[in-house]
This record gives structure tokens, sequence and C-alpha cells, in this order.
């Protein structure tokens, strides 16, 4: 059968989420799957906040979750902390294994190792040559798609196996005790297992290039004070745009352009774990001939938090020195109540939200970076 309710082009984090919502809230629709690769899910591990999820879907989520921890702990030069907030993260095996489950249950169709060529409002074609045909379709082939004026976060982590437990029992979000170079730089650390770490060395920078030599040398240099030895299991790295400019419109008659791609993600935190969630949830909700419709109406309602992220964006690349970016930080993880950090990182925050975000001593900026002119560190 090649005639479809959905059809999900893209098999990343966007489509495995609009497939559990729609097998939970949709389960008689006919669904299809298609991914270029020949695994769904990527190379990834996806974390997210307590508050990305509403609690009557966490039994939809919950399934995905490899580790969770009760809180969180930041790190600057100044000051630590330990945020009460529980953080939780998926693998990409686990999300694999689960959404292909999930479709396998609902007698849905997965083509794996298939690229889509063309992607219509009504139909896709496959690299086969075969053509597809949906009464909706979403395009979700990732981060590609985004273009325009905008700063990067950029990472290298490695996922390694210690000989000795791992100092930390809490995910370190932030240790921003390191360097600070090529922007605002910081250790990722996700304590997967008493001896099992990821560790991503992470820069907010202003350009994509990421030294992949250095950073696993700065990693190295890390686990070296932690630990004796380790044996590495995995690697994973991202380029993310963090954009300050107004995407375009989806254009009108095309496919729903959701994920990465369409926008989906938070701005100034680079996670789309929670925006895309909402996105999945919302298209589930009505039927299929409805899906841009409500999306559209879901998009109105984040448009001022996206803008705020974005201005976020376009304070810390365009005017904070790159040096500097980390007293930003500091300062926020300084003043802001754990709730409101949370609603900041679920894209939900308040007009009071943001004005404390934005009210304080800000780090010395220079304003001819607005012009793309620089200025020696101090
Ligand atoms: C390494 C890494 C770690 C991240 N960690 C987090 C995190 O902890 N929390 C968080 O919220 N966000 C995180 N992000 C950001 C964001 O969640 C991811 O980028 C997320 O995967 C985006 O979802 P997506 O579905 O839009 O794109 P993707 O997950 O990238 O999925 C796109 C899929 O489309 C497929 N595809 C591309 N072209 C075609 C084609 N022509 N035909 C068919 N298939 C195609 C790709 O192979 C891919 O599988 C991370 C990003 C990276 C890179």
């Amino acid at each position: 059968m090649t005639d479809y309710d959905y059809i999900l082009v893209g098999g990343g984090l966007q489509s495995g989420l609009l497939a559990l919502a729609l097998a939970d809230r949709r389960p008689g629709v006919h669904v299809c799957m298609v991914e270029a690769a020949d695994r769904i899910g990527g190379n990834h591990t996806w974390s997210f906040h307590a508050a990305d999820v509403p609690p009557d879907v966490s039994r939809l989520i919950e399934p995905l979750v490899v580790a969770a921890w009760p809180a969180y702990e930041v790190r600057f030069r100044d000051h630590t902390r330990v945020v009460p907030s529980r953080y939780a993260s998926v693998t990409s095996e686990r999300f694999e294994a689960v959404v292909r489950r999930t479709i396998a249950l609902h007698g849905w169709d997965l083509h794996l190792g298939t690229a889509a060529t063309a992607v219509t409002a009504e139909r896709v074609t496959l690299d086969s040559g075969a053509t597809l045909h949906g009464r909706c379709i979403i395009d979700a082939r990732g981060p590609s798609g985004v273009t325009g004026g905008c700063g990067y976060q950029k990472f290298l982590g490695l996922e390694v196996e210690t000989d000795s437990p791992w100092p930390d029992q809490l995910p370190v979000m932030m240790d921003a005790s390191v360097p600070q170079d090529d922007g605002f730089h910081f250790v990722y650390t996700l304590p997967l297992a008493p001896t099992r770490v990821l560790v991503e060395d992470t820069y907010f920078a202003d350009g994509p290039e990421l030294d992949r030599t250095v950073a696993r040398q700065r990693i190295e240099a890390y686990l070296c004070q932690r630990v004796r030895r380790w044996r590495v299991m995995r690697e994973e790295s991202g380029v993310l745009p963090m954009p300050w400019h107004t995407p375009s419109a989806q254009p009108p008659g095309g496919p729903l352009v959701s994920g990465y791609a369409g926008g989906w993600f938070h701005p100034a935190t680079g996670y789309s774990f929670p925006v895309a969630l909402r996105l999945a949830l919302t298209i589930a909700t009505v039927p299929p001939q409805e899906a841009a419709r409500a999306a559209a109406a879901l998009a109105r309602r984040l448009c001022p938090r996206w803008w705020f992220a974005r201005f976020l964006n376009r304070l810390l690349f365009r005017l904070v020195p790159p040096h500097a970016r980390w007293q930003v930080f500091a300062r926020l993880y300084r003043t802001l109540p754990p709730a409101v950090l949370a609603r900041f990182y679920a894209l939900e925050f308040s007009a009071a939200d943001a004005a404390r975000i934005i009210v304080g001593r800000p780090p010395r900026i220079n304003p001819l970076r607005a012009f793309g002119l620089s200025w020696s560190n101090p």
C-alpha cells in the first residue's frame, strides 16, 4: 500500500516522537516512516528536563529513558550550584528500539536506507523511484535546513567506560571552570552508570568549525584529572545553529516542515526535545488534514518565546565578546530559581520570567561587535 494518513520523512527525534504520539492518540491511522540511513535515531544522547514533558504523557516518554537524575549541577569560576530538577537521557539505541516496536505493533511501514528525493504536500518520491501518497506529509529531515544569521553550539562527546567510579553522581550541565576560548566553553558530563560517562567538550561560538583533535585532547585532559584509565565506547558530535534571525514562514501548499529544519527547537539552548514533543502531541490530537493548521496555531503561541530566545542569541553572539560570554550564564545560574530555569528550558517561560532573565548586570559588552568589528581581550 502506498497511500497513508501520515508519511514521516526522516527517522530522527521529531519523527520518532510523532510515531509515539500517533500510536497513542490515533492508533487506527496508517503511517509510513522513510529514513535515509539504515537505522532510525542516528547517533545521539538526547537529554531533557522534567518540565519538558507534560505529566499526562510521561508514560509515553519513560520507555525511552536510559538514565535519570533528581538534579543537575553547574560549575563556574566563581560558584557552583546544584539545581533540584529532574534530568533524563535517551540514547539512540533505546529510541530506535521503542519506535520500531511501536511501528511494528501497529503494522505501519518503515523504509530504511531509503532517501526521499522530493517531498510535496501530497507525495514523497523515493530514491528507488517509487512514490508514496499521504494525507499529511511531515518533513523532518534534520538541522541542515536552518539558514541565516546565527551563532553555533558545537561539541564533541566521548562516552567512556572508566576503571574506577566517576566522581560525580549528578550530570554537570556546564563545567565552565575550564579555560574560556572560542566563545563560551564548557564541559558537559552525564554519568550514565557508575563507571560509564559521556563527556562533551562544548562551545557557544561564532563559527561552525569544530576542531575535533583539540576537543578530543581536552576531553582526555578532563578525564585524566578524574580517573586513571578509560576506554572510549562511542563518539558523538554536533554543530547546532543558534539563530537570531526570524525564520521564513512555512511555504503555503508544501509539506509540514517539522523538527530542527522547521525551527521546532529552542533557539537559545539548541534543545529540541520539549518543542518537538509538543508539536508531535499537537499533530496527533487532530485528524491528518488539520495537522498543518494545528501546527500553525502552536507556532503562533510559541512565537513570543521564540522571539525572546532569538533576541538572547543576538545579544550573546553580537554584543558580548566571546571571552566574556561565560559571565552571562554564571549570572543566570546564580540568580534564577529552579522553576524559572525549568520553564526557560521548556520554552514555557512567562513575560515575568523573561524580565528576570534579561534584568541584571551584563558583562562588559562590545557595541562594535554588532557591526562586525572586533575588540581585543582586556
Ligand atoms: C549529537 C547531538 C546531541 C544532541 N543532544 C540534544 C539533547 O540532549 N537534547 C535536545 O533536546 N536536543 C539535542 N540535540 C539537538 C536536537 O535534539 C537534535 O538535533 C534532534 O535530533 C533534531 O531532531 P530532528 O528530527 O529535527 O532531526 P534528526 O534527529 O537529525 O533526524 C533527521 C533524520 O532525517 C534523516 N534524513 C535526512 N535526509 C533524508 C532524506 N532525504 N530522506 C530520508 N531521511 C532523511 C536523517 O538521516 C535523520 O535520521 C542534539 C543534537 C546533536 C547533533
